[in-house]
């Protein structure tokens, strides 16, 4: 593994690390809808998809865009060492494959870590709306009940 590219790709997922855990539920809990979830693979990575939408979606963003980034580092060192502007559309295409696949593997080193936000961070912040709304929904029970005495 490249350990600049690897320190990229941490940098960026630790990023989201403090955004995870700020979320607050409700939000919007499926992928359903987001395209951009929808057709990334970074969506599979291991227990994602189990997570609030609102929560996955900024992690799937930052790495999509590393992708991006990594896929043009790759087509500017080509460039360079070609003397051409741009490289033609197959080595580009390959290049963005390969720019996915070191930045999926990057995120695989991090998928404990990333389970550990999600069930630290954000697993006890949907136990405690959860248990608000049953408490509310309890309460309200009890009132119409009271009032129908
Ligand atoms: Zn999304």
């Amino acid at each position: 593994m490249n350990p600049t590219l690897s320190s990229f790709v941490e940098t960026l997922v630790t990023d989201w690390y403090s955004t995870a855990a700020r979320w607050t539920p409700p939000g919007n809990s499926s992928p359903v809808g987001c395209a951009q979830c929808e057709i990334s693979p970074f969506l599979r990575l291991p227990g994602l998809v189990e997570w609030p939408h609102d929560v996955i979606h900024p992690l799937v963003e930052v790495l999509e865009d590393a992708v991006l980034q990594v896929q043009r580092s790759l087509e500017e060192l080509d460039a360079d060492i070609a003397g051409a502007v741009a490289p033609d559309p197959a080595r580009r295409a390959a290049y963005g494959r390969h720019a996915l696949k070191l930045v999926y593997a990057t995120a695989m080193l991090n998928a404990d870590d990333i389970l550990d936000v999600l069930e630290n961070c954000v697993g006890p912040a949907i136990e405690d709306y959860v248990a608000h709304e049953l408490a509310a929904g309890l309460l309200d029970f009890e009132q119409t009940a009271e009032s129908r005495d």
